[in-house]
């Protein structure tokens, strides 16, 4: 690994994994912009985390587990399976295992301002998000784990058991994502939203044990404007002393 410099890896795409790590090369989103990154008009997640496919840390066996630990396990109680608005699945040999989670990072899509509530156009949106992380920017799947919708239904993301694309390099290891369709710089959250967004947070919290301390946006982890100004407002709001998520 010598001679491999951090802006080497980044214009490569490789992310930090089993080759690299050993190698103690530590690659972060967490406050760098790249101009690639400003210029590209797609969600709001950073080129350089792009996985490259011969870059997947794992344990041997790993994938096996992650497909028989699925095959009992079903959708989540409440979330809309991802079948429902895609009939892709991840490309595992471009992801990591997620490997436990301690930490949750809320998000929105950051394109135009979205308010529709049927099922059909809410599916539709998130099949761009997912096809341009893939397509466009080389990713195992779209980058969230879990998407809420103006209506405040939760759709299935990415699996549970990958590690998700979404705040930029380290800060996705183990890390929640969920993002909420729309752009909240541009718009105000729905309601509906809202109330799902915290109710399903708090619900994240208590089951891995998350402390509201360990709650983010995508802002407080690198600079972007995610979640959008709105968002982010009603996040700092929900995690105070007596908001929803503070309580959880
Ligand atoms: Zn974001």
């Amino acid at each position: 690994m010598d001679g491999i410099t951090r802006r080497d890896i980044v214009r490569s795409g490789l992310v930090l994994g089993a080759s690299i790590a050993g190698a103690g090369i530590i690659l972060g989103g967490c406050g760098t912009t790249s101009s690639a990154q400003r210029r590209r008009p797609l969600p709001d997640a950073p080129v350089y985390d792009r996985p490259a496919p011969d870059v997947v840390s794992h344990k041997p066996g790993w994938l096996d587990e992650w497909r028989r630990q699925r095959a009992g396990q079903g959708p989540v109680q409440g979330v809309i399976p991802r079948s429902a608005w895609t009939r892709q699945g991840p490309i595992v040999s471009r992801a990591d295992p997620m490997g436990g989670i301690n930490r949750i990072t809320v998000h929105h899509d950051g394109m135009t301002p979205f308010t529709a509530t049927s099922d059909a156009a809410a599916s539709r949106r998130i099949e761009a998000i997912r096809a341009a992380h893939v397509n466009g920017n080389g990713w195992a799947d779209i980058g969230y784990h879990y998407v809420i919708d103006p209506s405040g239904r939760v759709w299935e993301g990415r699996p549970l058991s990958l590690q998700g694309a979404h705040a930029g390099g380290e800060n996705n290891r183990n890390n929640l994502g969920i993002v909420v369709l729309g752009n909240y710089d541009d718009q105000r959250p729905t309601n509906e939203s809202i109330a799902s967004l915290d109710n399903f947070v708090a619900a994240q919290m208590q089951r891995y044990r998350i402390p509201v301390s360990r709650v983010y946006t995508h802002q407080e982890l690198k600079p972007t404007a995610c979640p959008g100004r709105n968002l982010q407002a009603y996040m700092e709001r929900t995690r105070s002393r007596g908001g929803t998520m503070a309580r959880a």
